[in-house]
């Protein structure tokens, strides 16, 4: 099918929340996306920061073919191996003695919260509350957009669910005002995705793992855009030199395949006792053996040191158009994870970007985003930064 005739089909078939789009991706390799209609891509999206190995990764291609033709599922009424080995290398790797499988970020934050209400219930001292930040983005169930600090996620939805509550983000002094004996959790990404790529400061993330100490607050991070390697450390709040008691994470960690997970430790994993929570394909073998073979890549000597220089080169590249074009307000990000800040809609140039073989997308309403595939060479980053310095140009 070419793009006019995947078009026809969609509008007639499709629900329609996702609006008009200008084309559709039919194939890809490492960075390169190919449409419909056979034009080249450059792709600095990596599908919203999921494929960040590059498209059909020879290594993850491998174990999805190898555990396709010897099993798909069979549900968590049996053991996992594929499961067990992904849960290990994560446990390995990170803070978070025990893992739970679920579908994607908003099932994996709604464990997360599932979990942060059970874990207090059982201790006898139940604090049922979630402070969330303004701005923040947790997914689309009802209990992720409650969590959501936007109210265009809420809007026509209501009623929302009890027992949330919203701070500004990077703000100690407003999230220690909010905590109540009723608080349970504080749930934040460290590092605003949706929102527009909000960097707090330095010192925001261990100040605020210092106030749930001291108060008795688990904290949650939600990493479902931060993690895997995407800012340049498996864990985005790495950079901060703490840990949260609970983390979420899912786009990139299939590279692809709809996986999501909860971590915690050993401790708060408590919560939950046999019966208490659950999913039919949460952690199944096919998606498991995916995310196995990612993990392994992401792990391997230098790769993650290679993203945090290749982010430095595109950050410093990007600062220098910024003093070049007085539409560019900000450039930030950690890692790969970039947004550029403009004094105008971001619609528009994403558009006039993938005219120009360029993918990339927005972050609200102002701000550019790049999300590449971690494997990005300088060379792209060039053609990225010299396409954009021409489409301002015309603006
Ligand atoms: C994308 C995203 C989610 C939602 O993930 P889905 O897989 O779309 O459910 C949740 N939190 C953050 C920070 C995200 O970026």
């Amino acid at each position: 099918m070419n793009t006019q005739e995947i078009k026809a089909l969609n509008d007639k078939y499709i629900i329609n929340t996702y609006g008009e789009r200008k084309l559709a991706f039919v194939r890809g390799l490492g960075s390169r996306l190919w449409d419909a209609d056979g034009k080249e891509y450059l792709d600095f999206f990596a599908g919203i920061a999921v494929v960040s190995l590059g498209h059909c990764h020879p290594a993850v291609t491998e174990a999805i073919c190898t555990q396709a033709r010897t099993l798909v599922h069979t549900s968590n009424l049996y053991y996992i191996e594929p499961q067990v080995r992904l849960a290990e290398l994560l446990a390995t790797h990170s803070f978070a003695d025990r893992w739970f499988f679920a579908n994607c970020g908003a099932t994996a934050n709604e464990s997360a919260i599932k979990l942060a209400r059970r874990y207090w219930a059982q201790q006898g001292t139940p604090k049922p509350h979630i402070i969330a930040a303004e701005n923040s983005f947790h997914g689309r169930t009802l209990a992720t957009i409650t969590a959501t600090g936007q109210k265009k996620y809420q809007a026509g939805f209501e009623p929302m669910m009890p027992g949330f509550s919203h701070v500004p983000y990077d703000d100690v002094a407003a999230l220690e005002a909010a905590i109540t004996p009723e608080t349970g959790a504080i749930l934040l990404e460290p590092i605003q995705g949706e929102g527009g790529v909000r960097v707090p400061d330095e010192l925001y993330l261990p100040a605020v793992r210092r106030l749930c100490d001291e108060r008795g607050v688990l904290l949650i991070f939600d990493e479902v855009q931060t993690g895997m390697g995407r800012t340049g450390k498996l864990f985005c709040h790495e950079h901060a030199g703490i840990a949260p008691d609970i983390v979420t994470v899912a786009k990139a960690l299939g590279n692809g395949v709809p996986i999501g997970a909860m971590g915690c430790t050993e401790t708060v994993a408590s919560g939950f006792a046999p019966g208490t929570h659950a999913t039919t394909f949460g952690g199944n073998p096919l998606c498991c053996a995916a995310a196995v073979a990612t993990l392994n890549v992401l792990l391997a000597d230098g790769f993650l040191q290679a993203v945090r220089e290749t982010g430095a080169y595109f950050m410093e590249a990007l600062a220098g158009l910024a003093a070049k074009h007085a539409a560019i307000k900000d450039v930030r990000g950690k890692g790969l994870m970039v947004g550029v800040e403009l004094d105008k809609p971001a619609g528009p140039i994403v558009g006039k970007m993938l005219d120009a073989g360029i993918v990339c997308g927005p972050a609200g309403p102002n701000v550019l985003r790049f999300a590449p595939p971690l494997i990005v060479t300088r060379n792209d980053v060039d053609r990225v930064v010299s396409t954009l310095d021409a489409v301002l140009g015309e603006a």
